[in-house]
């Protein structure tokens, strides 16, 4: 579970102790997206006017909801917060929208997940910044049209393939998040480890940066916990051993992966020769639900060359091989 880049209940700790960076200067990584941030909401403060609507896409846990966050207070406006699930009835964003101020920003996290109904009453606020609305019911309904104030829509997924084209084509800045690099993740770690009071060696901080997915979040969960070892165990201090030591006791290997990943691994290789396999059989045979393997755990084995995606399936490269100390079958026996 530490490896699962979802949001976990202790990830706010990362709020409350700071970690969370506040500014666009202060966020590392994401250079391309940053520099063009940068641009429209300084373009959007000089004429006084609400940023054009962006959409964040992009695997869990690279900084969506912080970004957000960051654009509202360098925009000098409120945030507010909600997601797809939660708004189930046109009502509820109309509750949200008539309540907004003047270029505040909305995030709305997992917008795939929205209720039709819901993004039917969301296009004409996007695009007019009014809501049509239908009170009462049977013959005495009737529709009532509300002015908005201009407010900017944050959206962020997970699954940019779910979004109805419609609601895509009505965000004006669309932001794709990548992975970190080592080198990013690891002046992320060195900066947190010295505000959780326990300061990290070069070697120390570049082993949890190494082992954390290309993904924050992963890295602050995978330093809370050296940062416990380093406590109870050590002096305070994170050195590479001990981060070594306390990852490889947490199940985390070398290449950042854990239990979910070397068994979907495993199984290609000792049960289908290396793919290609269909993603359903893969589902079946893991008991992991198809979504759980798109979104969270193949993004990483993907982007890592551990595997790849064919038209026919998914098949092992050679890197997921020498990683499980395996030999590739020779081309003409798959
Ligand atoms: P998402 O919304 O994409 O799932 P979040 O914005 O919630 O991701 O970020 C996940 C965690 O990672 C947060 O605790 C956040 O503080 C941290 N984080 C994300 N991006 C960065 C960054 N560039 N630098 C430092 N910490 C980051």
């Amino acid at each position: 579970p530490t490896l699962r880049p979802a949001p976990r209940p202790e990830d706010a700790e990362d709020t409350n102790r700071a970690l969370r960076p506040q500014t666009l200067g202060d966020f590392i990584g994401q250079a391309e997206a940053r520099a063009n941030l940068r641009i429209f909401i300084e373009s959007a403060r000089k004429r006084g006017e609400a940023m054009d609507h962006v959409l964040f896409h992009g695997p869990p846990g690279l900084g969506k909801t912080t970004l957000a966050q960051i654009m509202a207070r360098e925009l000098g406006v409120n945030f507010r917060m909600t997601s797809g699930p939660v708004l189930a009835k046109a009502g509820d964003l109309a509750a949200i929208l008539t309540n907004l101020e003047a270029n505040d920003v909305l995030f709305i996290d997992e917008i795939h997940r929205l209720n039709p109904v819901v993004e039917e009453v969301l296009y004409p606020a996007l695009e007019d910044f009014e809501l049509d609305l239908v009170i009462g019911e049977g013959p005495a309904a009737r529709t009532v049209r509300i002015e908005l104030q201009p407010f900017t829509l944050v959206g962020a997924t997970t699954r940019l393939g779910l979004l109805t084209t419609p609601l895509r084509d009505r965000f004006g800045i669309p932001v794709r998040l990548q992975f970190y690099s080592v080198d990013e993740l690891h002046e992320i770690v060195t900066k947190n480890a010295i505000k959780l009071g326990a300061p990290a060696d070069t070697d120390g901080a570049r082993e949890i940066a190494k082992r954390a997915r290309g993904t924050p979040r992963i890295a602050g969960r995978l330093l809370r916990r050296v940062v416990d070892f380093a406590v109870v165990e050590g002096d305070g201090r994170i050195t590479r051993d001990l981060a070594d030591n306390a990852l490889t006791r947490l199940g985390v290997d070398h290449l950042g992966l854990d239990g979910a990943d070397r068994r979907y691994l495993g199984l290609m290789a000792e049960h289908y020769g290396g793919g290609p396999v269909g993603i359903e059989t893969l589902s079946a045979a893991l008991s992991e639900s198809r979504d759980a393997l798109e979104e969270v755990i193949e993004p990483f084995l993907l982007q890592q060359g551990l595997i790849q995606r064919t038209p026919r399936g998914r098949m092992l490269g050679q890197i997921a091989w020498r990683h499980l100390g395996l030999t590739a079958p020779a081309p003409q026996q798959r």
